[in-house]
């Protein structure tokens, strides 16, 4: 089922000029209401429910109800995002939560310099950043 905002949750992201639910999902689907200030999934059709928007809201303010298999009886999935790691509760519907811990990143927050670290040998260039520094053969 796709994404949802919970509108008692979500606070427009104070205001700023792009929500965080805005900036990150890949389809475009997420927009603010300028005058309620609470974001909505424009298109739920065209949502993949890749839980980008739902990982990335600082207020636990969207959702995706997961498929059967995942989580059944019509539980939820509540991420809490911190700095090292991410915090998975499941809630069941009878009341049972289930938390699973995983980490996130292992660079320091802040400290990588995407143009210059993982460019490889900068973006005009075929290589993979894996082939920095390679000469490829001509065809
Ligand atoms: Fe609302 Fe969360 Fe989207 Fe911010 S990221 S606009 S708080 S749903
Ligand atoms: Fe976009 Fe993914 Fe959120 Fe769906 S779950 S609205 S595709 S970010």
């Amino acid at each position: 089922m796709p994404s949802f905002v919970i509108n008692e949750k979500c606070d427009g992201c104070k205001g700023g000029d792009k929500t965080a639910c805005m900036y990150v999902c890949p389809n475009d689907l997420m927009v603010l209401n300028v005058e309620t200030m609470k974001a909505y999934n424009q298109e739920p059709d065209a949502c993949w429910e890749c839980y980008s928007c739902v990982k990335i809201c600082p207020s636990q303010g969207v959702e995706v109800r997961a498929y059967s298999d995942f989580v059944p009886m019509g539980g939820s999935i509540i991420p809490l995002r911190g700095t090292e790691d991410i915090m998975w509760t499941i809630k069941f519907r009878n009341g049972t939560l289930k938390r699973f811990k995983f980490p996130i990143r292992t660079t320091a927050e802040g400290s990588i310099d995407a143009k210059n670290d993982v460019a490889g040998d900068g973006l005009d260039n075929e290589n993979l950043y894996s082939e920095k520094g390679k000469t490829l053969p001509t065809p």
